[in-house]
């Protein structure tokens, strides 16, 4: 595997290997399972696109039969007119008395979360936590608790295993490192 990465006229460098992710993600998977021992109370919802790869690793581990739910929302870049982030892909699943766990690729200022767990008040859930593969606490901007926390990154712009720029890299094993030119 390349130590470096060209994309457009961006270079990224070799930053997370596919050994660790699967070790951080072996940690969150026994931790899940310990906290939980009916899963069949238990329902995931996976954040689309970034979160695929994730939570198709870390959903292999989790003992039990959970239920598994998807929700795709656009990027708080392209908001519309109105400043609001776009719901593309809704949730149809009855939460009601379940233990919902939210699985997103990554959490930076906060802000896509912050509004799905508005929407998410609607719900009559049992228990609602975040499980994140990586969190950036240099740009976290909003005060909810985050459960399950993979790793702590800086700040940087990171693609592969699921991240992606502009629909590029998301494919890689490895995570990757944008490099200041
Ligand atoms: P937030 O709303 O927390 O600022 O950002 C959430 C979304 O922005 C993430 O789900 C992810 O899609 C995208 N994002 C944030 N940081 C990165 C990054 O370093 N790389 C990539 N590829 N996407 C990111």
């Amino acid at each position: 595997m390349e130590s470096e990465i060209k994309i457009k006229d961006k270079t990224f460098k070799k930053y997370i290997r596919q050994n660790e992710i699967s070790g951080i993600i072996d940690s969150l998977a026994q931790r899940i399972n310990s906290d939980y021992t009916d899963m069949q109370s238990v329902v995931f919802i996976v954040m689309l696109n970034g979160a695929f790869m994730f939570a198709a690793d870390l959903l292999k581990r989790i003992k039990g039969l959970p239920t598994i739910s998807f929700v795709k929302f656009s990027s708080y870049n392209s908001t519309d007119q109105s400043g609001k982030i776009k719901q593309l892909i809704g949730l149809n699943e009855d939460l009601t008395d379940k233990h919902v766990i939210i699985v997103e690729d990554i959490v930076d200022t906060g802000l896509t979360m912050k509004h799905f767990l508005q929407q998410m008040n609607g719900f009559k859930y049992k228990t609602l936590d975040i499980c994140t593969l990586m969190f950036k606490p240099g740009k976290f901007q909003e005060h909810f608790p985050i459960k399950y926390i993979g790793k702590e990154i800086s700040d940087e712009f990171i693609i592969g295993y699921g991240f992606d720029l502009d629909g590029s890299g998301r494919n890689l094993a490895d995570i990757y490192q944008l490099k200041e030119n």
